[in-house]
Formats: C-alpha cells, sequence, structure tokens
C-alpha cells in the first residue's frame, strides 16, 4: 500500500481508503458481523483512511464504524467525517448544528477527535453560508481538539473551487467527476493543487454503476448513461474480468490525489479492491470500454442548488 500527505495536513493516507458510505445500508442490506470484519481487515491490510457521515444510512453507518473501530488504537487510523447533510432533503449548516453535529458523531463513533471534519454536499446550500458561518465554527472545534482539520465535498467542481478560493480548507472530496465514464475532476486538478488542497477522489465505481452487479434503484444517473455502463460492465465480465477491477485501478492512476476511496460491506469486496489496487491495468481491456463509455463520457446529472451546478446533463429519458 502507497502511503502519500494530505494536502499540507501532517496527515498520511492509504492510497486507498475506505468509504464507510455502504455500512449504512446504503446501496443494499448489509452482515452486521461481515461490515465490522470488512472494516477491520481492510486496516490489517495497510488501509488507513476512513470516510463517514451522519448522513449514510441517517446515523447507522457512523454506528456501524464506532463498533468495527472499538479496541482499535487511534493512531492506526485517519478518520473522517462530516457536517450539515442529514437526510436526502435535510442540510443544516448552521454554527450551531454543525457544532452539535460533531459531538454527536464523536459518539458514534466512540472516539474523542476526528482527523477531518468536511461540509457536506456544499452545493446544496448557501456557499456565503458554508464560507462565512460553516468552515469558520468547525475551524473554532480545532482548538478544542475535536477536528484538526477542515474540509468540503461534493458533486459540483465549481462549487469546490468557489469556496476554496475564499475560505482555507485543507482537503476536498469529490465524487463521481473521475471515474471510467466522467474525468472532469482532471481539468481542475491542478488549481486545487495550487491551493496546497488535500485531494480524495470517490465514487470511482460510480456508486454501483461501474460493477457487474450495476446501480441501486436510486442511482441519478439517466438510463443511456447507465445502459451504457451496463454493456461496459459485461464486456468486462465476457473477457473473464471485472469492471470494478477496471474502474478502481483506472482511478488509482491519477497523480495529484491523495487517497482514492472505495467501500463494501463485504470483506470479500474489499479483499478484491485492495488486492486489485496493487495489479497493474488491463490496458487493451481499458480501450474497448472507452470506446463503449465515449458518447457518455463526462455527461452528468443536476445535483444541489442551480446556480452552484456545473455539470452537462443528459434528459432523462422518460421511461427511466
Ligand atoms: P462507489 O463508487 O465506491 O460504489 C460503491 C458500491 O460498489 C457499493 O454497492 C459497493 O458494495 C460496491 N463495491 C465495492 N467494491 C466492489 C467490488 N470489488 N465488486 C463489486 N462491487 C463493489 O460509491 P460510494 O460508496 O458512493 O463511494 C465511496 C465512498 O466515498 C463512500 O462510501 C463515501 O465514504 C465517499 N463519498 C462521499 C461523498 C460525499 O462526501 N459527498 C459522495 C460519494 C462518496
Amino acid at each position: 500500500m502507497d502511503y502519500r500527505p494530505l494536502g499540507t495536513t501532517d496527515l498520511t493516507v492509504s492510497a486507498l481508503g475506505y468509504g464507510a458510505s455502504p455500512l449504512g445500508g446504503v446501496f443494499h442490506d448489509i452482515d452486521e458481523a461481515d461490515a465490522i470484519r470488512s472494516v477491520r481487515e481492510s486496516l490489517a491490510r495497510g488501509v488507513n483512511f476512513i470516510d463517514v457521515s451522519p448522513y449514510y444510512g441517517i446515523t447507522r453507518a457512523e454506528t456501524v464504524l464506532g463498533r468495527a473501530l472499538s479496541g482499535m488504537p487511534r493512531a492506526d487510523y485517519v478518520l473522517a467525517t462530516k457536517v450539515g447533510r442529514y437526510g436526502d432533503d435535510e442540510f443544516d449548516y448552521s454554527a450551531a448544528r454543525v457544532r452539535a453535529s460533531v459531538d454527536q458523531s464523536l459518539q458514534r463513533l466512540g472516539v474523542d477527535h476526528v482527523d477531518l471534519i468536511q461540509c457536506h454536499d456544499i452545493e446544496f446550500v448557501s456557499l456565503d453560508q458554508v464560507v462565512e458561518e460553516t468552515i469558520p465554527a468547525l475551524r473554532a472545534l480545532g482548538d478544542e481538539g475535536k477536528a484538526r482539520y477542515v474540509g468540503i465535498t461534493g458533486y459540483s467542481l465549481k462549487a469546490l473551487e468557489h469556496v476554496s478560493a475564499r475560505a482555507k480548507v485543507d482537503t476536498l472530496l469529490t465524487y463521481c467527476r473521475y471515474n471510467l465514464q466522467d474525468r472532469s475532476f482532471a481539468e481542475w486538478l491542478p488549481t486545487f493543487q495550487d491551493r496546497g488542497i488535500g485531494v480524495v477522489n470517490a465514487s470511482v465505481l460510480a456508486m454501483g454503476a461501474l460493477t457487474t452487479r450495476g446501480a441501486p434503484p436510486w442511482h441519478p444517473a439517466s438510463e443511456p448513461l447507465l445502459a451504457a455502463c451496463a454493456r461496459a460492465a459485461q464486456l468486462c465480465t465476457d473477457k473473464g474480468s471485472d469492471i470494478a477491477k477496471l474502474a478502481l485501478q483506472y482511478a488509482l492512476r491519477l497523480p495529484g490525489v491523495a487517497s482514492t476511496l472505495v467501500g463494501s460491506a463485504k470483506w470479500d469486496n474489499m479483499a478484491r479492491n485492495i488486492a486489485w489496487s496493487e495489479e497493474p491495468i488491463d490496458l487493451d481491456l481499458l480501450a474497448e470500454v472507452e470506446q463503449i463509455l465515449a458518447p457518455v463520457r463526462n455527461v452528468g446529472w443536476p445535483v444541489g442548488r442551480p446556480e452552484n451546478q456545473d455539470v452537462t446533463v443528459e434528459a432523462r429519458s422518460p421511461m427511466a
């Protein structure tokens, strides 16, 4: 496992990080014992960075993660959680709520501090509020020893750029914007690097679309986009490979990313992810998959307030 500095923080994170949203049953029902094993074994195999949020499974992911981390030396992992998003349509970025939220997260996680506290999905709220109220409130938590560094997360690269130009942020987490289907983030990366921001890349399996099982029913992508991903997945299966393997290996090749997140509540999946992360990519298969996905390259979907959006949106099929 490779380890990299997280921007200009004093944190060192594994190239492959553990994304804990599946622990909340976000994708499918989970077997809690296997989920706990998935976290513990991942750490034993060298993964040291874990990302979670109170939103995932509406606090369940943090609770299950807290059980998994119970008894493990705190110095063995770098822990990131989030504030501000509490339901599909429930956001509260007020100073009072984010302060209370961190205390509740610490309790669920069974720790006295998190290494990183992130504003969750900033494109859904007023970016002025993020800059003027939320980030200063989170910085103050550093003085109290509850959260060492502050980051922002979201789908809209425009929103991440806007906020990081106006407030000091230590990290940013981008999702679904650098994977086999959407590479938009690559163009923005130098700007964030110039600002000394630690970059975390997430949803490299496109929230399940780039897996053999396919996207969950709530996936926001259009039917043509999901159909193209399914065709690419079938090709990989036909060639004796796995689209998840290609997708993970593809994302891991982007230089300048501190950690690439992937998560699964199934230890078998995580064991494969860790093994794949250390194998070379099949360039011939990549070329064929790129051809299949070319018609939907960088196509996205609307997320958040209209003024904060930045994607090429393909119309949703009326049948979808
Ligand atoms: P993902 O692209 O990593 O896909 C997750 C899905 O892929 C799950 O259903 C999982 O079971 C499945 N999977 C994982 N490994 C597999 C394998 N080897 N074979 C087959 N299926 C496999 O999507 P994600 O979970 O959204 O992203 C990863 C993490 O990134 C999240 O858990 C979260 O921590 C973080 N994230 C953060 C934000 C945000 O802050 N706004 C948004 C998205 C993701």
